[in-house]
């Protein structure tokens, strides 16, 4: 019997476990409550592969997509708002770019996780993941 193997972005989108693909790696499907946004099962509930990992390293990821964001915003604020070196305009941009960024973060704090843990851990690697590709 063949399982299809999910689509790895989608996954990635939907913050699967990248073991099975299947199972939640948050607790929580939305970042709220803010607290608990990074909060993850022990193990995947569905192929028991184990989430924590011994060194998290995903600050760097999250910086990287902070960054890029944070550049990107500038393809919708100047249509919208214009921009100038001959005035404050840029100091706006910065502050409004910024303000995007934070409110982006817990989402990003996730992403980032999540792509760290794709990067480590392979398709089909949790201890279940057969009897649960059988099912
Ligand atoms: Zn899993």
């Amino acid at each position: 019997m063949s399982v299809q193997k999910p689509s790895l972005i989608l996954s990635m989108l939907r913050m699967k476990c990248p073991s099975c693909r299947k199972g939640d790696a948050f607790v929580n499907k939305q970042i709220f409550p803010l607290g608990e946004c990074l909060k993850m099962p022990d193990r995947c509930p569905v192929c028991a592969q184990k989430m924590e990992v011994e060194s998290y390293r995903g600050q760097g990821m999250n910086y990287i997509l902070t960054m890029l964001t944070f550049f990107l915003n500038i393809f919708w604020y100047w249509p919208i708002f214009g921009m100038s070196y001959k005035d404050n305009s840029i100091f706006y941009f910065a502050g409004t770019s910024a303000f995007v960024v934070i409110l982006l973060q817990p989402y990003y704090m996730r992403m980032s996780r999540i792509l760290y843990l794709y990067f480590l851990i392979k398709y089909g690697s949790g201890p279940k993941f057969k009897e649960q590709a059988n099912q």
